[in-house]
C-alpha cells in the first residue's frame, strides 16, 4: 500500500504546523511519499522578487534565509541542526544561482519561483528524522518529475515521470526510506525547472501518485475538505463527503481553488482515489474523490466561479455557412496558446471566453487573418464564469430554469451559456460585479448552509 501525502503552504507554514504534519505522516500506514508546497507566503515573496528587478538581491536573500532559519531554530538543535544546515547551505547555492542567472532566459521566473519548495521539504525532512523516520529530501530533479510546455505553465509528461520515479523514488521505498519531494515544478528537456502554474503542488502530487501507482493520494490543506462553495465567499459552505472525478475536475478547472485545475487527470487515469483533508484537524475524514458515481437527489452539490475572464466576439455575415472560416479562427486561437473556457455561435457571430490575460495575444493572432471578411471583433472584459455541479444535471427537468431564476434574483445578466457540454455541470457567464451575489443566491436556494 503506497500513500502519497501532499501538504500545502499553510500546512508547512510554521514550526507547529510542520510538527503536526510529521505526526500525520507518522500515523499513516504502509509506504509513504510526501510532496510539499513552499511555506505560506514564500512563493508570493519570490514573485515580488522577480517582478521588481531593482530590488536589493542581498536584502531579499537575507529575508528568505531568515524565514527558513528562524523556523529551523525552533525545531532543531545540536547535531540535528548541523545536518540540516549542511543541506540548507547546498540548497542556498542553487537559490543564488537561480536568482543571479540570465533574466532574459524564458525559464528564469520558473527557476526562482520554484525555490520555496526546496526549503520547506528540507525542513519537513529533518522534522521527520527527529521523530525517528528515515526521510530523504528530494528535489523534482532528483525524483525525475519531467515537465514540458511554456514557462510558468508546464504540464507533466506522465510516461517520462513514471520512468524517472521508478528509477529514483521506488528504490527508496524498498529500502524503507520516506521520500519528501518538492511540489510545484518538474524539469524540462533542458534540465531547467518548469512550474505547473500557481497552486501546482496538488498537480505535482497527482503526478507522483500516478508514477508510483499509489493506492491513495491525500491532499492535506487548511479546510475540512472539498466544500459546496469557496468558504471565503460562503462561510456556511457544506463539506462534501464524496464526489466523483468528473465533478471534482470540472469544479477545479472552473475555479475551486482547493485543487489545482489539473490535479484530477493523473489519478483518474489510474483509478487512484484522492482525499482532501484538513491538516489542522486530522480527525476529520475529509472528502473522498473517486471513480464511482452514486446517484443523489440534491439539485446542486457545489458552485465554483472563475473570475477575470473576457468574451471575444467575432462578427461576419453568414459565418455559419463558412466552416473554413471557423476552422481558421480556431487555428489562430491555438497559435496564441489560448485556453477557451466556453464557445457560443450564431449565424454571424462566433463568441468565446478566455482569460483576460490572454486577450492581447489572441487578438494579435486574429488580426492576422487574411482573406476573410471579418466585420468586427468585440471584447467584453470583466466577466466571470459560474460552474454549478450536480449529479445528472441534464437528466433533471427544469434545472436550468431554477438556476437562471437565481441569476435573475441577483439582478445579473447572463452573458453566455454553455449547457449540455458536460453531464455534471452547468456553466454560464455573468458580469464580475455580480458573481458573488449569484453564487450566494444559488448556494442559499439549492444547497443550503451549515448550521
Ligand atoms: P494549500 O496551500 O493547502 O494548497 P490553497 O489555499 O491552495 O491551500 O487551497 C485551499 C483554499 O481553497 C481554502 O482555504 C479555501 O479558501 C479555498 N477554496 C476555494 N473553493 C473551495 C472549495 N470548493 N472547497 C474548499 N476550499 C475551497
Ligand atoms: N508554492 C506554489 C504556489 O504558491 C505551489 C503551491 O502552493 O501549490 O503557487
Ligand atoms: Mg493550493
Amino acid at each position: 500500500m503506497i500513500t502519497v501525502l501532499k501538504f500545502g503552504g499553510t500546512s508547512v507554514g510554521s514550526p507547529e504546523a510542520l510538527k503536526r504534519v510529521a505526526s500525520i505522516i507518522a500515523g499513516t500506514e504502509g509506504d509513504r511519499i510526501v510532496v510539499a508546497s513552499a511555506m505560506s507566503g514564500v512563493t508570493n515573496f519570490l514573485v515580488s522578487l522577480v517582478d521588481n528587478p531593482s530590488q536589493d538581491i542581498e536584502e531579499a536573500k537575507e529575508k528568505f534565509v531568515n524565514k527558513h532559519l528562524s523556523t529551523a531554530s525552533q525545531l532543531f538543535e545540536g547535531e540535528a541542526m548541523d545536518a540540516f544546515m549542511s543541506e540548507f547551505n547546498a540548497r542556498m547555492k542553487v537559490f543564488e544561482k537561480a536568482v543571479l542567472s540570465d533574466r532574459e532566459d524564458p525559464f528564469y521566473r520558473d527557476g526562482v519561483l520554484s525555490q520555496g519548495e526546496r526549503f520547506s521539504t528540507l525542513l519537513l525532512t529533518h522534522v521527520l528524522k527527529g521523530i525517528g523516520i528515515d526521510a530523504k529530501a528530494l528535489t523534482s530533479e532528483d525524483a525525475g518529475i519531467v515537465a514540458e510546455g511554456h514557462p510558468l505553465n508546464g504540464s507533466a509528461n506522465l510516461v517520462k515521470s513514471e520512468a524517472g520515479m521508478t528509477m529514483n523514488v521506488r528504490p527508496l521505498l524498498s529500502m524503507g526510506i520516506l521520500p519528501v519531494i518538492t511540489g510545484y515544478y518538474g524539469v524540462n528537456s533542458d534540465g531547467k525547472p518548469l512550474t505547473f502554474g500557481r497552486g501546482g503542488s496538488d498537480y505535482a502530487a497527482a503526478v507522483v501518485a500516478n508514477a508510483v501507482n499509489a493506492d491513495m493520494l491525500e491532499i492535506w490543506t487548511d479546510v475540512d475538505g472539498f466544500m459546496s462553495a469557496d468558504p471565503r465567499i460562503i462561510p456556511g459552505a457544506i463539506k462534501i463527503d464524496e464526489m466523483n472525478f468528473g465533478e471534482a475536475a470540472e469544479l477545479a478547472y472552473f475555479g475551486a481553488k482547493v485543487l489545482h485545475p489539473r490535479t484530477i487527470e493523473p489519478v483518474r487515469v489510474k483509478h487512484i482515489p484522492l482525499k482532501v483533508r484538513n491538516s489542522f484537524k486530522p480527525e476529520e475524514p475529509g472528502t473522498l474523490i473517486h471513480h464511482l458515481r452514486k446517484p443523489r437527489n440534491d439539485l446542486l452539490r457545489s458552485v465554483a466561479a472563475k473570475t477575470d475572464l473576457s468574451i471575444i466576439t467575432i462578427s461576419s455575415a453568414e459565418m455559419a455557412y463558412r466552416p473554413a472560416m471557423v476552422s481558421k479562427i480556431l487555428d489562430r486561437i491555438a497559435a496564441a496558446d489560448t485556453i477557451i473556457y466556453s464557445i457560443s455561435t450564431s449565424l454571424s457571430t462566433f463568441a468565446f471566453l478566455v482569460s483576460s490575460n490572454d486577450v492581447k495575444n489572441t487578438l494579435k493572432q486574429l488580426n492576422g487573418i487574411e482573406g476573410y471578411d471579418i466585420e468586427r471583433i468585440d471584447v467584453k472584459n470583466n466577466v466571470a464564469l459560474i460552474c454549478a455541479v450536480g449529479d445528472n444535471l441534464l437528466g433533471k427537468r427544469g434545472v436550468s430554469g431554477d438556476v437562471f431564476s437565481a441569476v435573475k434574483e441577483a439582478n445579473a445578466n447572463v452573458e453566455m451559456i454553455s449547457e449540455g457540454a458536460s453531464e455534471v455541470s452547468l456553466n454560464f457567464v455573468v458580469p464580475m460585479g455580480q458573481v458573488i451575489d449569484v453564487v450566494k443566491i444559488l448556494h442559499k436556494k439549492y444547497i443550503g448552509e451549515r448550521r
